[in-house]
């Protein structure tokens, strides 16, 4: 048995294209133009290939982008402070600070300064706190497109035996809560856990968020689950180069699986698009308009 291959990129792009039409519904029948301010602090080299493409993205969708450079040495006043004229600000509507911050930086500090309304990476205690009361809030994005792609091969995921492997506060517990939303039954483990092949065995959906290049074995999966693979973990090649594996033994697991994403190109695109929803769901709120229809 072959696995069918979740094409993680091109459910990203639908889910684009579907935000794009509702910005130009609601700057057509409301004048509203949904913006997003990203704030960099330093040079990391991949914070800022992702921040460059949030904001392609974010334009290409027809929003306003606002993009915010910061020294690595930054004071954490001069941060907050910027934190509160976005958080005034009536053309933003989305705020996200690019993680990681310098070391001299406290990140829940910055992070609760967010206006919860304008926290579009979902990691403000008060969405955090909603989202585990089973309320509306905004999630974290990696999260949500998680279970948008485990809801492309199955239109309903109530009552089936869930796995989350990693209990990140920015992807296993939200993806717990979104799952339980979801009425599936859920099993979270984590380094501590006992016996993670015949916990994984048992599972129906298998969401592994790791961060251990491969760690998750064919041998692990019951045959024909939904493998949903977070983990982006860049490893040596053959070539000298370096290559991008998942948490997932991807060769094995897709002789098993049902269906599984790759890495690269499953998870990793929907983490902006969700971006996109997140700040479109914010506008949308924010100025008093009904829930978009993405
Ligand atoms: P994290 O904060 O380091 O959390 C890792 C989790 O895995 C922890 O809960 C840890 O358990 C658990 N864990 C570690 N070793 C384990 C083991 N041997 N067995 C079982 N559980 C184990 O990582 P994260 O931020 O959640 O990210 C996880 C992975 O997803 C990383 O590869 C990251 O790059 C990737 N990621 C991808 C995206 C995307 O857009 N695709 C977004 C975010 C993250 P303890 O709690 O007990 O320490």
């Amino acid at each position: 048995m072959t696995a069918r291959i979740i094409d993680g990129k091109a459910i990203a792009a639908d889910l684009r294209s579907q935000v794009a039409s509702e910005v130009v519904r609601v700057r057509r029948d409301h004048g509203l133009t949904p913006g997003l301010a990203v704030v960099l602090v330093g040079h990391d080299p991949a914070s800022e290939v992702y921040v460059r493409s949030k904001h392609k993205q974010t334009q290409a969708a027809g929003m306003a982008s606002f993009e915010h450079k910061l020294p690595a040495d930054v004071a954490q006043d001069k941060l907050l402070a910027l934190i509160a004229t976005l958080n005034r600000d009536p053309a933003v509507h989305g705020i996200l600070v690019q993680l990681p911050l310098p070391r001299s930086l406290h990140a829940e500090t910055i992070i609760n300064h967010i206006d919860p309304a304008k926290d579009v990476d979902g990691l403000h205690p008060h969405n955090a706190g909603r989202l585990a009361g089973g309320l509306s809030a905004l999630s974290p994005c990696t999260p949500l497109g998680c279970i948008i792609l485990a809801k492309t091969v199955h239109a309903s995921l109530e009552g089936m035996n869930a796995i989350v492997i990693g209990r990140s506060n920015l992807v296993g517990r939200p993806l717990l809560q979104l799952l339980l939303n979801e009425n599936a039954t859920v099993t979270i483990a984590h380094s501590r856990s006992r016996d993670l092949p015949q916990l994984t065995a048992r599972a129906d959906l298998v969401f592994a968020a790791v961060g251990k290049p491969e760690m998750v074995r064919g041998d692990w999966i019951k045959p024909g689950a939904t493998v949903i693979d977070v983990g982006i973990n860049r490893q040596p090649a053959a070539d000298g180069k370096t290559r991008l594996v998942g948490d997932v033994a991807f060769q094995e697991a897709v002789n098993v699986a049902g269906a599984i994403t790759p890495v690269p190109g499953g998870v990793g695109p929907m983490t902006v698009s969700c971006l996109l929803v997140n700040t479109l769901r914010a506008a949308c709120a924010i100025s008093g308009l009904p829930k978009p229809a993405v």
